[in-house]
């Protein structure tokens, strides 16, 4: 790896080191374009090949099923915080939110502008340590959707099954386990991600929606955050972000040479066992998420005191393991180990921390 580092952020993080090399080798003179992709029309053939391969990939890896659109636009996952009830909560306006971290927190109070968001359950007075498991009567059932943030990026739990609603379809934000493990796109009727993660640099965030789903957004809902400006246009309505794009494709081509989503998540739950099964076993440190409902993406853990947390941080840091801090408004550890973090970085990690713990103890 020569220089580079093992980063531990939660997003942007790392990115496979082939696919950058390979955009690196091709970043003056694509293809024989003479051009770089960040310099091309995206109504050029080289950018259409771009981009309808990235879209024909993602559905081989993810099986999208042919009633899905996929949607490649900005804004991040924020953005589409808004956008999903623009679009989805046009019914009875009533959506219920499994409120399982801060990103699901944002998502339901952006609703809240637009409808009736409703927190079905939330785990906020326990400190998001786990995942509330609702029976279907628990939910409105004339609610338009109900939505869940699969993956907590800042605690470190998941969802490990999709939840029973008894009717209303589901909406997931995947931001930070896309790619990651398998899933079934046909059990939602949205499922969105930002790319910074899993997929690619930020810039870009992904949307699939059932094709049934487009289409209802009120005429007053700015021309960008209607899905049906996107899906008319093979999402080429106004200039996309090309260059994450680019990326995009190349990270998905990657996956299918590697074995796709079966094999990543093999190696993703290889790494996280390895993992947490240090922490339980160690006097020093605790991942305070319920087992059954820890992040395979994001381990998060303490050693108790904040001084001594942030001492690990800097000796690690020193030690080219980075980015370990928390997020800002939780302090501790998170080791943040997408797709991209060699198993490797994953075994240098427990390594430093057996150290840490010898010496700190
Ligand atoms: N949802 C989740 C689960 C996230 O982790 C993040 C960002 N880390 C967001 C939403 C917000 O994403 P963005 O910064 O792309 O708007």
């Amino acid at each position: 790896m020569g220089d580079r580092v093992y980063n531990f952020s939660a997003g942007p993080s790392m990115l496979p080191v082939e696919v950058m090399k390979d955009a690196a080798d091709k970043m003056l003179d694509y293809e024989g374009s003479g051009m770089s992709v960040m310099e091309m029309s995206h109504r050029s053939k080289p950018f259409e090949n771009i981009i309808n391969n990235a879209e024909a990939n993602l559905r081989k890896l993810l099986d999208i099923p042919d009633d899905y659109y996929v949607l490649f636009v900005q804004g991040g996952a924020t953005l589409v915080f808004a956008m999903v009830p623009l679009n989805l909560m046009t019914g009875s306006c009533k959506a219920d939110f499994l409120v399982t971290g801060q990103w699901a927190e944002k998502a339901c109070q952006e609703a809240a502008k637009y409808g009736d968001a409703r927190i079905a359950a939330s785990s906020k007075d326990q400190k998001f340590s786990f995942i509330p498991k609702l029976s279907a009567s628990e939910y409105r059932q004339d609610a338009d959707y109900v939505h869940i943030t699969w993956n907590n990026t800042i605690y470190g739990s998941k969802f490990s099954g999709v939840p029973d609603t008894g009717g209303p379809m589901l909406v997931t934000d995947m931001s930070s386990a896309i790619l990651s493990e398998r899933f079934d796109v046909s059990k939602f009727g949205c499922v969105y991600a930002g790319a910074q993660k899993n997929i690619g640099p930020a810039g870009l965030s992904i949307i699939i929606v059932r094709k049934d789903l487009v289409g209802r957004a009120k005429e007053s809902v700015p021309t960008y955050l209607d899905f049906k400006t996107h899906t008319d246009s093979g999402s080429l309505y106004n200039t996309p972000p090309v260059w994450c794009i680019y990326i995009a494709g190349e990270v998905f081509k990657y996956l299918l040479a590697r074995g796709g989503i079966d094999a990543m998540e093999g190696i993703n739950r290889r790494k996280a066992a390895k993992l947490y099964g240090y922490i339980d076993g160690s006097a020093l440190y605790k991942a305070p998420v319920a087992v059954e409902d820890r992040s395979l993406m994001n381990v998060v853990f303490v050693t108790g005191s904040d001084e001594l947390d942030k001492k690990f941080v800097s000796e690690a840091n020193a030690e080219g393991l980075v980015t370990l801090n928390g997020h800002r408004t939780i302090g501790g550890m998170r080791a943040s180990i997408y797709n991209a973090m060699p198993e490797e970085g994953v075994d240098k990690l427990i390594d430093f921390m057996k150290r840490f713990e010898a010496e700190n103890l």
